[in-house]
Parts: structure tokens; sequence; C-alpha cells
């Protein structure tokens, strides 16, 4: 595959750049740019060359199976680029940043040839096209005819085929124009696949799998199962495993219709799948001064919910940490949003801080790299994702994702 670095006599060419600035933002407020300043290394490094630069990005969602024209407007006010725009600019002092609030057509055109060496034009939402989210191939073909060369550096985007991440650079290189990979893209790509494709040297590969649902990871734990010397399961999945091999689990969240598949994996594991030997459960999810928060072993009595891990397990996942040389965590071990329930998922930060320099470590998904923020552990870890759903895609399909094999 090409890379931002492999591209050269950038002078003078429009390189159109997939890039995920697909920042929280309200009224136009952005609270965190992160996701812009992640893209700077290959916009920087495209401009040195003198390129001219087309930046295409979805913003939040746009749902265009709403029957309601003015509601569709709303939503298109609710997620309009043209902040982005402003706060790219503050972060390049001295690059003409221009913003195209036209997402097609003869005025999107216009802007792309008004464009100088080294300047910026980003685009309105690409979700403002009712055709990027079904891959339209008319749309796609338009965005592609826009530019010389294409890169990709919308990780958290790259699980998507949409026009502008798989149409476009499908187009491109049928017109014998170069796509690349950027340095974000790169960085993930990277670190990701040592998580799929782990050497000898990696073993034992550790994963902690938590968070809420175990429909929403049987792609990932049979595909870690393949590959894991250990699984440490918490969060709300666990209580499912539990009920699986008949446990008592009170009023815990559990997912019945998994409960074959659980047991399944569970034997088939080995031993080599862990579970929570005790819990930290309450009897009112709610926060409130009188509900009851306690500690138990093995089984949760009636009437309680199991918030987290205990701390008997807290240490037994710490030390099987200790002896990993790889790690791949998703999933929170509890409701780390609540203060009584955050422990679990500090003492996975813990066990992974124990072992830096020495494990490599990668955390992927939505809310545990969020929780890693949170804590303070963000430097502890080789790697922290930036893109939830694209990171465990990568795990769940041994590599692919639909934004990268394209580029292949
Ligand atoms: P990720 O985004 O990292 O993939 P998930 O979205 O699967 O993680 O799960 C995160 C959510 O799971 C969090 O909101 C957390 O509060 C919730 N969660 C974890 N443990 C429990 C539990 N025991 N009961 C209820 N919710 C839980
Ligand atoms: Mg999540």
């Amino acid at each position: 595959m090409l890379t931002v670095d492999s591209l050269h006599d950038l002078k003078g060419k429009k390189v159109y750049v997939r890039v995920d600035f697909n920042v929280p933002q309200k009224n136009g407020v952005i609270r965190d740019n992160n996701r812009i300043v992640a893209a700077l290394p290959t916009i920087k490094k495209l401009l040195e060359g003198g390129s001219r630069l087309i930046l295409m990005s979805h913003l939040g969602k746009i749902k265009w199976k709403e029957p309601d024209p003015a509601k569709i407007e709303e939503m298109k006010k609710a997620n309009d680029m043209a902040p982005v725009a402003l706060a790219l600019a503050e972060l390049l002092p001295g690059v003409g940043v221009h913003f195209s609030p036209d997402t097609r057509g003869e005025a999107l055109k216009k802007a792309v040839e008004a464009l100088k060496d080294g300047e910026v034009l980003l685009v309105q939402n690409t979700r403002y096209e009712k055709g990027e989210e079904k891959n339209d191939q008319e749309l796609a073909a338009e965005w592609a005819s826009l530019a010389d060369i294409y890169v990709m550096d919308a990780f958290g985007s790259a699980h998507r085929a949409h026009a502008s991440t798989v149409g476009v650079p499908s187009h491109m290189k049928e017109a014998g124009k170069p796509v690349a990979l950027g340095y974000l893209m790169l960085k993930e790509v990277e670190n990701l696949s040592r998580c799929v494709e782990p050497s000898e040297a990696d073993r034992p590969y550790v994963a902690v799998l938590g968070g809420f649902k175990v429909s929403d990871k049987i792609k990932v734990i049979d595909s870690l199962l393949k590959k894991c010397d250990k699984i440490l399961i918490g969060g709300a999945m666990a209580y499912t495993f539990k009920k699986a091999l008949g446990e008592e689990i009170g009023d815990s969240p559990v997912e019945l219709d998994q409960l074959d598949y659980a047991k399944k994996c569970y034997e088939e594991a080995n031993g080599r799948l862990l579970l929570p030997i005790d819990s930290v459960v309450t009897d009112k999810f709610e926060e409130s001064p009188e509900r009851k928060i306690m500690t138990v072993d093995g089984g949760i009595p009636a009437g309680f919910e199991g918030v987290d891990i205990g701390p008997k397990t807290a240490e037994l996942y710490k030390g099987e940490l200790s002896k990993a040389h790889l790690v791949f965590w998703n999933g929170p071990m509890g409701v780390f949003e609540q203060k009584d329930f955050q422990a679990g998922t500090i003492a996975i930060c813990d066990g992974v801080r124990a072992i830096k320099g020495k494990a490599f470590t990668v955390c992927g998904g939505g809310d545990s790299a969020s929780a890693v923020k949170q804590f303070g552990y963000r430097d502890d870890f080789s790697h922290v994702s930036t893109g939830g759903g694209a990171s465990l895609e990568m795990i769940e399909n041994d590599g692919h994702l639909p934004g990268v094999d394209i580029l292949r």
C-alpha cells in the first residue's frame, strides 16, 4: 500500500483527503478538537509538498429516512461543518483555509479550481449528500474527478463503505490515480494489526473484554478466542456468561438469547476465558443516597444487580495482565460513568500501567478509550485507538476494513 511518504511531485496536485472531523460539537461550539489535531501531520506533510488539499469528512448523523424536509434541514444545520473550518484555520496559521458550503456541482468545482498551491478547501459535511452512506456511484465519481490523488486518513470511518471512503478511491484507482494511507491511518493499522496477528514474542496475549452486550461483541469474542491465550471478561456481559454456567445473577442485565452462545464459548475456551469471581452490586442503578452497594463473592442475590467487577477479580485480572506481552482491551469493567462503580475499570488501567515498557498494550472502543483518558492513563498504553467502531471491526474481521482494503 502507498503511504503519504511515498507520494512525490506534489506541487500543484489536487489531493482529496478523507479526514475524520466528526468532532463533538453543539451549535457550532467544538467541545474537543482532538480529531482535527490528529489529522494535522498528514495535512502538513501534503502542504509542504505544495499540493492543494480538498478535505472531506462527515459530521454527526442526518437521517434521510425522515419524511419531513424541515426536520432534515434542522439536522443539516445541527451538523454544519463551517465551524470546523474555522477551528482548522486556527490550527494552521499562515495557511489559506477555505470552506465550500456546496457538496457537489459547479460551485464545488469552482472552489477547487480556485485553490492555490499550499491551500486547503474543507468541504461541507459529506452526509449532506443522500448518496454518501449508500456509496452512490455517481456521487463518488464526481468527487473522484475533483482530484489527482486520494489519501485516506479517517480511521474512525474506515469500517464504512460509503461514497467518500470507498467509492471515491475505487473510481480514482480505476482512473489510474494514486491512492494512499495517511499517517493517522498508518499508526492505527500498524498497532491494531499486531493484535490481529500476534507474533510468538507477543505471548502470552491477554484480551480484556467488557462493556454492555454480548450480542454486540460476538464477533470480537470469536475472533479473540482464536488468537489469545487468556480472555478476561467483565462489564455487564459477564452476567450472561455467569447465568449460562448456572450461577445466580439476581437482577443483573442478561441476554437470555445469548446463553447458548456464552456456554459454548466458555467450554471451547477450555479454561482460557475467565469470569469475575466477585462483583460490586447495588439495589438501585440510579444514584441516590439511600441505595445499597456491597461486594459479593460468586452469585448475586435477588434484588441486586452487578455493576462492576469486585476487588478479588480486579487482583486476579491484574495478575494475568502482569504476565502479558500483548494486551487488547475493549469495554469497561463496570458502570464507570458512576464514581461508585469505577474501581474495576481503573484496576485494568493500573494493570496496564504496571507492564508499561514490557508489553504492547492497545485499547480500542469508544467508551473504553474515553475511560482511559478520563482516568489519566492515556500515556500508559502503547496505543489508544481513535476509532471506536473501526477498531472493533478490524479485530472482528481479521484486520480487514473496507476503507483500507480498497487501497490495496
Ligand atoms: P466500548 O464503547 O468501549 O466498546 P461498550 O459500548 O460495549 O464499550 O460498553 C460501555 C458501557 O457499558 C458503559 O456505558 C458502561 O456503563 C456499561 N456497563 C459496563 N458494565 C456494566 C454493568 N455491569 N451494568 C450496566 N452497564 C454496564
Ligand atoms: Mg460504546
